[in-house]
């Protein structure tokens, strides 16, 4: 299959949800805690209603597995209101009714096929005015075929920022600046000496990854990101590995399939390989969680085993 109509719904839909949260950001949005008290604000729920009503619209059979639920808004009014003021400035039919409806199409569950969304992946990114990224992907039979990750602040040198990342199983991944037709193949580097990990330290555990890190021979300080945008900084060969341990605190966390799906494939596509961290093949057959894997290790390919086996002799 050559997953074309998927390919162009998903980015047209994740461009459009991208230019929603910019928009959103420059208004500098309040954020509200939900009930795991992670933040959310009206650019996730906003981001979650526009790619979801393209993508029902085009493929209605298809569930999708979306990170935000219309529960928590149908109980605000208010910020209902402000999610579909800044829904309107794209989609002029947007009401409150609507709204709901269309972040409700996000609570599907996971199927032989369906896709997977984080309308905001790193929130707190998104609000610290650092990295985030819109992550889309659709996965058959367990594997993952389409991923799309849009990152509208990711650095790209000489001040420019922003890019698009689309994968498809078997065809390669590539990278498009915002504002260019002109996509450019990414490949993993097998020179890079840095690896990435999350700017919140409660999402990992960073004295191990550093640990590890260095026992493979990187000694460079680790580079610091929000969100998939570490995915795709492996992809373009930035860092050689990204490294995502559980953290002590929280050492029973089971990751969320929106966080990972659009990024793997992008990197496996650029000639990566991810794995957990004892180096499974991340299962996405079992629910909106990663129930049969813990931690992920996300690299180049040539380091992965050394990196697996460096975790398997590290004291926990
Ligand atoms: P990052 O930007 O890489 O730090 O990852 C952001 C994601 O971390 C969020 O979308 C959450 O789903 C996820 N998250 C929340 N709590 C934890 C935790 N204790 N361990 C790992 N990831 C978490
Ligand atoms: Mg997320």
């Amino acid at each position: 299959m050559s997953y074309e109509l998927e390919r162009r719904v998903a980015i047209d839909a994740v461009s459009l949800a991208a230019q929603l949260c910019e928009r959103v950001r420059k208004s500098m949005p309040q954020a509200v805690a939900k009930q795991d008290k992670s933040p959310v604000t009206i650019a996730d729920y906003g981001s979650q209603a526009l790619i979801c009503r393209a993508i029902a619209s085009a493929f209605p059979d298809d569930p999708i597995v979306g990170e935000e639920d219309a529960s928590s808004l149908s109980d605000d009014n208010a910020l209902l209101a402000q999610a579909t003021d800044c829904i309107r400035d794209f989609i002029p039919e947007a009401t409150p009714t609507r709204t709901l409806d269309w972040i409700g199409l996000g609570n599907g569950e996971v199927a032989d096929r369906y896709w997977t969304l984080d309308p905001i992946d790193g929130t707190k990114g998104f609000l610290r005015d650092d990295q985030y990224a819109v992550a889309l992907a659709l996965v058959e039979n367990g594997e993952i075929v389409l991923g799309v990750l849009g990152c509208p602040a990711y650095p790209l040198g000489d001040g420019e920022k922003g890019a698009m990342f689309v994968a498809i199983r078997g065809r390669g991944a590539t990278m498009t600046p915002f504002g260019s037709d002109m996509p450019q193949s990414l490949r993993v580097s097998s020179t890079a000496l840095r690896f990435v990990e999350s700017v919140e330290s409660g999402h990992g555990d960073q004295s191990r990854q550093s640990a590890v890190a260095q026992a493979v021979g990187i000694t460079e300080p680790s580079l610091r990101m929000d969100s998939q945008a570490k995915y795709a900084a492996v992809a373009r060969g930035e860092a050689a590995l990204y490294l995502r341990l559980p953290s002590p605190k929280t050492p029973d966390y089971r990751e969320k399939i929106w966080d990972h799906a659009a990024g793997v494939l992008v990197v496996k596509e650029a000639g990566g390989k991810v794995t957990d961290m004892f180096g499974q093949p991340l299962d996405f057959t079992q629910g909106a969680k990663l129930v049969n894997n813990q931690g992920t290790v996300v690299s180049n390919g040539e380091i992965h085993d050394t990196v697996i086996e460096a975790l398997a002799g590290q004291p926990v």
